[in-house]
This record gives C-alpha cells, sequence and structure tokens, in this order.
C-alpha cells in the first residue's frame, strides 16, 4: 500500500531533523511548509492532524476554497505563486505569508490592503537566483532598490528572501546556488536590514542541499502529497 499523508509527513520530517544535524543547524531551525497546492481540503485535513500547520498555496481561489472549507483550524498560510496585482487584496486579507513579492507596486498594494486589525504581512522578496531559468523573481541587481522600498511599508514585516532555481541534479550545484541567495540575505542586512533572517529555499528535489546552505523554511509539496496532476514528475 502507498504510504498515507501522515506517513510521509513524519518522513519529510525526519529527513528535515537529521539535514538539521548534518549540517550543524539548530534543532528546530528548519521550518516546513507543505505544499499543498491541487490537492483537496482533505488531505490538508490530514496533514494538520498529524502536526502539520503551516501550508503553501500558488493559486488563489483554489487555496480561498480549502481556507473556507478548514475554517476554524488554526492553519498558517504561506502564499507562495505568481501575484497578479488584481488578487492583492484577498492575499493581504487572508494569507499570514507570502513568499513571492518581487515588484514594488505588488507591495505597496498589499501594505495598503492589509487590514489593519492584523499584524503586519510577512513578506519576502522572490529572487530570480538563476538568472534566464527563471521569468519570476527580481533581478539580484535590483534586490537592494526593492528591500529598501518594501522595509517602509507599514503593512508588511520584510522577513527574508525566497528563490526556486532551476532544476538541477547535481548536489553540489544546488549548494552553489542556495549559497548565492543565502550570501543576498546577508547582503541585506550589512545595509541594515538586519529582520531579513527568513531564507525560504528547498522543494521535494533540492531541500537538503538548501538546509545546508542555511534554509529557514523549507517547501515541500509532493514528497508529503504525492504527484501532482499539474506536474512532470513521475507517477509511478
Ligand atoms: C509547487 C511548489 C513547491 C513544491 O514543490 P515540490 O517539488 O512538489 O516539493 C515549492 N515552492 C513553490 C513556489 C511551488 O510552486
Amino acid at each position: 500500500m502507498a504510504p498515507s499523508i501522515p506517513e510521509k509527513l513524519a518522513l519529510t520530517a525526519g529527513r528535515i531533523r537529521d539535514c538539521e544535524q548534518r549540517y550543524a543547524r539548530l534543532p528546530g531551525s528548519v521550518r516546513l511548509v507543505a505544499v499543498s497546492k491541487t490537492h483537496p481540503a482533505e488531505s490538508i485535513r490530514q496533514a494538520f492532524a498529524a502536526g502539520q500547520h503551516d501550508f503553501g498555496e500558488n493559486y488563489l481561489q483554489e487555496a480561498l476554497d480549502k481556507m473556507d472549507t478548514l475554517a476554524g483550524l488554526p492553519l498558517c498560510w504561506h502564499f507562495i505563486g505568481p501575484i497578479q496585482s488584481n488578487k492583492t487584496r484577498d492575499i493581504a486579507t487572508r494569507f499570514d505569508w507570502v513568499h513571492s513579492v518581487d515588484r514594488e507596486r505588488i507591495a505597496r498594494r498589499l501594505s495598503e490592503q492589509r487590514p489593519a486589525d492584523l499584524e503586519p504581512l510577512k513578506v519576502l522578496l522572490q529572487v530570480n537566483i538563476s538568472g534566464e531559468a527563471s521569468k519570476s523573481g527580481v533581478a539580484p541587481e535590483e534586490l537592494a532598490n526593492l528591500a529598501a522600498a518594501v522595509a517602509v511599508l507599514p503593512g508588511l514585516k520584510l522577513c527574508g528572501l525566497m528563490a526556486i532555481p532551476a532544476p538541477e541534479a547535481d548536489f553540489e550545484q544546488q549548494r552553489q546556488t542556495f549559497r548565492r541567495l543565502a550570501d543576498a540575505a546577508a547582503a541585506l542586512r550589512d545595509l541594515g536590514h538586519a529582520q531579513c533572517r527568513e531564507l525560504s529555499m528547498g522543494m521535494s528535489a533540492d531541500f537538503e542541499a538548501a538546509i545546508a546552505e542555511g534554509a529557514t523554511i523549507v517547501r515541500i509539496g509532493s514528497d508529503i502529497f504525492g504527484p501532482r496532476a499539474d506536474s512532470n514528475a513521475p507517477t509511478a
């Protein structure tokens, strides 16, 4: 029988704890965001029952439907997909974190639309760390300017950086790319953004290299919930 969601969650959590040890990271310093896009609310409920609180979604309407179905569960929601400017209000209202801010205009809208009775929205800036390969993310040369603009917005709390590197099979190459994101965050801290401590990097195929390079958040979908209909992952 195929392993259940709680079993796959426990396996993934175990691999994360092993990596923390192997790479001299503090125990519990890596937060697991379970990426539930394309999977039903029932799968989220199963993961929650097994102790998982943080969930990542890419598609707004799908996420809102699941939030409504699961209203009442104390879940922490992370928006990790591309942001269209006509969708910012629901993101600002319903999510706790946004990992994919890559333009000042989007950041301004999220800040203006964040309800005043909620704490500032936790924001990560998405960096195009592999160059040409990805269309999303701010270019590394533009990062300092974007950080300066975001840091002063009252509805947002700038917490760190996120990246989705181009797929790469070699572990050392994976590490090198993640190291560039870690270096970019360190450079922002040197510029005075002392709170830029979160590094959202690593997915099912590369999270161990990301933890080796300082990931504080890993975003893992298929290892927990199984293959997606929209993915190229082998379905064997
Ligand atoms: C889908 C997705 C993930 C999870 O990918 P898996 O390979 O299924 O672990 C992580 N981050 C982002 C931004 C995603 O879109």
